[in-house]
């Protein structure tokens, strides 16, 4: 079997070769991003195997059909980059790595609301130009405070538990509550209205698309702080610099970053960045930014690898997990 593997990163490369000892299929490993301009790469490849930045909209999923290929991995959990309809009617399998290390993601959203709430990126640069001066990094104890949490899935339910941990009072909203974690849901607005932190660990679908935005900015509690590891298009950026202008929001950490496709993965410290919207967040003290590292354990490479490999096993004996394919079914279609 010939995959077609984009967006690889030497990482990618060290991990899929180990996974793939077991299958021996023939991996040619590209470098770009696909999309339009680089699908015909993928010439005549019955697997395509991507990445969470790789563009599966219609005109790329019609060519790689015409092309031959009959099966997409990702190597993510999230689709939102997959036109999962267009793949449908072309009759094209997608597959996902459901879970691979939901406490990595979980991990890193808490390790952003720590760096935000004791300055420790701003501790540690004076630090090493001998400013021992404490003013400006004040922090609170998370002990007793609101977390919200949206989406109590397998990263949203890790996040409860740790932040239960400290201490935290946690509220969460999910059209979908989860048996197996103790929290107690409310509506959303609630939410908005009584939280400290808000941690965000629900998928971007056409319908959570911009959750974040002006109006919902506004129901917040004044200095809120603003946790999103999960996708960027659950946020309207402009609605949260305003947001932060204002001092409506406190706090803001970020994994992820909605136009994050031409920024992220790539070293651009010697370009100019386009973005002025990306520039203008990095310019203010209390917002932390990390390039979509959540995910990017040991633990993570290997299990994302191991299932990719697994699902293009599963698609040649009809058997691949319900729970690893992409439908309709998930963005609430039929
Ligand atoms: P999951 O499917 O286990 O959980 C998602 C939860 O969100 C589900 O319980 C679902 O019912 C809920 N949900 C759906 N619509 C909602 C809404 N409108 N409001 C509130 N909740 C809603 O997914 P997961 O494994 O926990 O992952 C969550 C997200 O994290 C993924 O969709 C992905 O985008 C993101 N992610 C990011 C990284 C990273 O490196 N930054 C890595 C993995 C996953």
């Amino acid at each position: 079997m010939k995959v077609a593997v984009f967006s690889t990163k030497p990482y990618d490369r060290e991990y899929l070769k180990e996974a793939n000892q077991i299958y021996r299929y023939k991996l040619d490993l590209f470098e770009p991003h696909l999309s339009v301009k680089t699908c015909k790469l993928a010439f005549g490849y019955e697997v395509v195997c991507a990445f969470v930045n790789d563009c599966l909209d219609a005109a790329v999923l019609e060519e790689l059909s015409r092309n031959g290929t009959r099966l997409i991995v990702l190597r993510s959990a999230g689709f939102n980059h997959v036109d999962i309809k267009a793949a449908e009617k072309l009759d094209i399998t997608v597959a996902r790595v459901p879970a691979y290390s939901p406490h990595g993601v979980a991990e890193h959203a808490v390790a952003l609301i720590l760096a935000l709430n004791r300055k420790i990126y701003r501790a540690y640069n004076r630090v090493r130009e001998g400013n021992f001066s404490l003013d400006g990094l004040i922090g609170f104890e998370l002990c007793g405070q609101t977390a919200g949490v949206l989406g109590t899935g397998k990263i949203g339910s890790v996040f409860i538990k740790i932040m239960q941990g400290f201490g935290v009072n946690v509220i969460a909203y999910d059209p979908v509550q989860n048996p197996d974690i103790a929290v107690e849901y409310v509506a959303l607005d609630e939410l908005f209205s009584r939280s400290d932190i808000i941690s965000l660990h629900l998928p971007l679908t056409p319908a959570t698309k911009h959750l974040i935005n002006k109006q919902t900015i506004q129901s917040m509690k004044k200095g809120v702080m603003l946790i999103n590891t999960s996708r960027g298009g659950l946020i309207d950026t402009p609605a949260l610099i305003s947001g932060l202008k204002s001092g409506a929001i406190g706090y803001v950490g970020l994994d992820v970053y909605e136009e994050e496709s031409d920024i992220f993965f790539e070293d651009l410290s010697s370009q100019i960045i386009q973005d002025d919207i990306f520039a203008r967040l990095l310019t203010f003290p209390n917002v932390v930014v990390t390039g979509h590292q959540a995910f990017f354990t040991r633990n993570a490479l290997k299990a994302i690898a191991e299932t990719t490999l697994r699902n293009i096993r599963g698609f040649q004996d009809r058997n691949i997990p319900k729970s690893n394919l992409v439908t309709s079914q998930l963005i609430g279609g039929k």
